[in-house]
């Protein structure tokens, strides 16, 4: 190419050598005699590729011949200019030869690389990005690549993806092979691997970065083999950490929403209300044409639909917080109490884009509620009913105090009257005003009943205040405001505080005035009724005893009479003679009786163990008489022993077995049995028969002496035996009783008291 002439006056005066060295483009100048001068910019780049600066090295072995060419043209006085391929750089060259001082002139301009534009401009980006090789191998990075690898650009350069250095995951955390790299993938499928997320480890901050990897291949128009391939890639960690937050705090949001409500709903930013809404759809059962625009309005309460529809109109209008509360009905037909609130949720440019609305069932705390209510009403009537049971009992106990025949005292730690009720007052003659504010002891408790003082440390009141054990006193006395002592017995109780400490006592005094004149007169009549008992005793010994001599007389001279003047006289003077006789008889045995009777005294007493059936046999003999005229039976099962003098026993055992035989019913031979069992300390002993029975009014007076129910024409005897089988059971501390149907036999009871064991 020849280019016409562009010398002009004015870069005549140019020193032409400083613009040459300062041009940024290398320069050569080959002078006539082979010798090479090399402007700065020149000198770099030659000496990227060659150690002996040798200028050709700059180009591509293709373009040599053309440069040799335009030099020899040069050379001859003509300017030519080549396109030439320089070493390691895609966008080719523009060599301009000229003629110059004898030799020639050489500028080279070069195109900029446009993948080093795009690695600038990618840097420019804060995006990283690498070229590499056919086998991986990077050949150039960008500081960004470097930065966001955390690696130099020199370390990176020359690494390949296989190289083991590298750590790489996938975002689920597991290995991301070298040979799997978007880089790698696009070299081998010539496809674009777009957005590939890859987590990188960083070396320096000893963490793990996020990328996304872009890998696009290139190959040399026609070629069927990659020539290179360049990956972009982005740092997400921040973005990625940020998006996990956002999507962490919406789903607590969401489940938030879901715990306290029933219902999360949307609606555009005019108000309207659109499907999908899936949970208001299961809640009330609506279709997507039913409530879509307003038609949500039908699922709420007709009562609630005005202030409702009001709300939501206003809180659009206003773009403020939408609050209300109505009653929406559920797919079952029911309505339930719901608290609505929505909230206009702007964009990040501040826009509104959505309503955000919950419904939130009430019922649980309208029911919560309602039960509170009923609770509290019933707290409430159960804290009056309490305010009057209180109000009766104290009614009832100052009622009861003040009625109280007792007089009761309430006394302080101290022993210093707080209260006493009019008993009290009433009994030592002093006014209720008077007593309480006073030391009780001093007041009223000051002396014994012999004038001796009453020490404080012998009172059983005050002991009962220092131990707060409770104290029982049958006879002391309390001093009346006359002077005189009246026998009292109390009670005293020790009072607690709430805590639980002694606080006081209660003292509930009796006056026993009266008792005791009662137990007087009733010991009187004890020595009384005893001496007189005595007396008879006495009396009934020395009468029967007396009466026997007369008796023995007339008896004698009857007996005299009878021998020998019976027949000698008429048969009325011997019929006499005979009732005369008959009647000694009976006096005999009725003053042996008494005198039995009377001589039984528990002072000679004298209790050994004795067998039952020893006695029983003893009473067989007794009865024999009887047994064999007239073929009644005597049948005992008596196993026991008791204690007792065996002479009475016998007599006892008698009595009561031969009246058991006496009184049978006419033409009906006599049973009488006799049995025994112990009962604790005693044995009880039953003497039954088949006999004419007893009617119960005669049970208690049979015993009596001389008390009997027949004429002795029917039944002989004198009335004695069961006072003194009476007398003989309880001198032994028994007890003796009968029950018995007439006319269908007795059964007499008596307890004996039993061997001690
Ligand atoms: P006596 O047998 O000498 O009359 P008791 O004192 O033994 O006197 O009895 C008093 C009365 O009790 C008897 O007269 C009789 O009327 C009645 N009596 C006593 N034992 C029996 C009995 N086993 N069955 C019916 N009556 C009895």
């Amino acid at each position: 190419m020849t280019l016409p002439d562009a010398g002009s006056a004015a870069f005549q005066t140019l020193d032409a050598a400083a613009l040459l060295v300062a041009l940024p483009d290398p320069v050569a100048h080959l002078g006539a005699d082979g010798q090479v001068t090399l402007n700065r910019a020149a000198q770099a780049r030659v000496a990227q590729y060659s150690a002996t600066g040798d200028w050709m090295a700059l180009f591509q072995a293709s373009s040599v011949p053309a440069i040799r060419d335009a030099v020899q043209a040069a050379l001859g006085g003509e300017t030519r200019q080549v396109t030439v391929q320089v070493v390691d750089t895609a966008a080719p060259g523009l060599l301009t030869v000229a003629p110059a001082s004898g030799g020639a002139l050489l500028h080279l301009h070069v195109a900029r690389d446009p993948l080093e534009v795009a690695l600038e401009l990618m840097d420019g980006l804060g995006l990283g990005m690498t070229v590499q090789a056919p086998d991986t191998r990077i050949l150039l990075a960008n500081d960004a690549a470097a930065r966001i690898l955390g690696m130099t650009r020199e370390q990176l350069l020359g690494r390949d993806s296989m190289d083991p250095e590298w750590r790489a995951v996938h975002p689920d955390g597991t290995d991301f092979p070298g040979e799997t790299h978007p880089s790698v993938q696009a070299l081998r499928t010539l496809q674009v691997q777009r957005e590939v997320p890859m987590g990188v480890y960083h070396p320096q901050e000893q963490d793990w970065r996020w990328l996304q990897v872009t890998a696009i291949p290139r190959r040399a128009p026609g070629a069927t083999q990659p020539k290179q391939v360049t990956t972009v890639f982005a740092d997400v960690t921040e973005k990625q950490a940020m998006q996990t937050e956002m999507r962490r705090r919406e789903r607590r949001y969401r489940s938030l929403v879901r715990a306290t409500s029933q219902i999360v709903w949307d609606a555009f930013p005019d108000g309207d209300f659109q499907p999908p809404q899936a949970e208001w759809e299961a809640f009330t059962g609506q279709t997507p044409a039913q409530y879509r625009g307003v038609g949500w309005l039908d699922a709420i309460h007709p009562d609630d639909r005005a202030h409702t529809l009001a709300e939501w109109q206003r809180a659009v209008r206003d773009g403020d917080v939408y609050s209300v509360e109505h009653r929406l009905r559920r797919a079952d037909g029911q309505y339930v109490p719901m608290q609505v609130r929505a909230v206009p949720v702007t964009d990040e440019r501040g826009q509104l884009g959505e309503w955000v609305g919950t419904h939130s069932d009430l019922s649980a705390i309208r029911e919560a509620e309602q039960a509170l209510r009923a609770l509290n009403a019933e707290l409430e009537g159960r804290v009056q009913q309490r305010t009057e049971d209180l109000a009766r009992v104290t009614r009832f106990s100052t009622l009861l105090l003040t009625a109280a025949g007792e007089g009761i005292f309430g006394l302080d730690g101290r022993g210093v009257t707080t209260f006493a009720n009019p008993a009290a007052a009433r009994m030592l003659g002093y006014s209720v005003e008077r007593m309480i504010g006073q030391p009780q002891h001093d007041l009223v408790h000051h002396h014994h009943e012999d004038g001796r003082p009453y020490a404080l440390a012998e009172c059983p009141i005050h002991q009962t205040l220092r131990d707060g054990q409770t104290r029982r006193v049958e006879r002391d006395v309390m001093w009346h405001a006359q002077g005189h002592a009246v026998p009292v017995a109390y009670v005293v109780t020790p009072t607690h505080d709430e805590q639980g400490q002694p606080s006081g006592a209660v003292v509930m005094v009796q006056d026993i005035t009266e008792r005791i004149r009662a137990q007087e007169q009733l010991q009187e009549l004890i020595e009384d009724l005893e001496r007189s008992n005595q007396d008879l005793e006495q009396f009934a010994y020395v009468a029967s005893h007396d009466l026997q001599e007369p008796l023995r007389t007339v008896g004698s001279y009857t007996e005299l009479l009878a021998r020998r003047y019976r027949g000698q006289l008429d048969p009325r003077a011997d019929q006499y003679l005979h009732f005369m006789q008959d009647a000694v008889d009976r006096m005999r045995s009725l003053i042996q009786d008494l005198l039995g009777f009377a001589r039984l005294s528990r002072a000679d007493l004298t209790l050994t163990p004795v067998a039952l059936d020893d006695l029983m046999r003893g009473v067989q003999q007794n009865v024999r008489g009887t047994l064999d005229a007239d073929g009644s039976l005597l049948t005992w099962d008596t196993p026991d022993q008791v204690m007792g003098q065996a002479s009475l026993l016998t007599q006892l055992l008698t009595n009561l077995v031969s009246n058991g035989l006496k009184f049978h019913r006419p033409g009906e031979a006599a049973h009488v049995q006799v049995t025994s069992r112990r009962e604790g300390d005693m044995i009880h002993v039953q003497v039954r028969d088949n006999g004419i029975g007893i009617a119960p009014e005669y049970h208690a007076r049979i015993f009596e002496i001389f008390q009997r129910l027949h004429r002795r024409e029917t039944y002989a005897g004198n009335g004695m035996g069961l006072a003194i089988c009476r007398k003989i059971t309880e001198h032994h501390g028994g007890r003796i009783w009968l029950d018995s149907t007439p006319d269908q036999g007795s059964t007499f009871h008596l307890t004996l008291p039993a061997v001690p064991s």
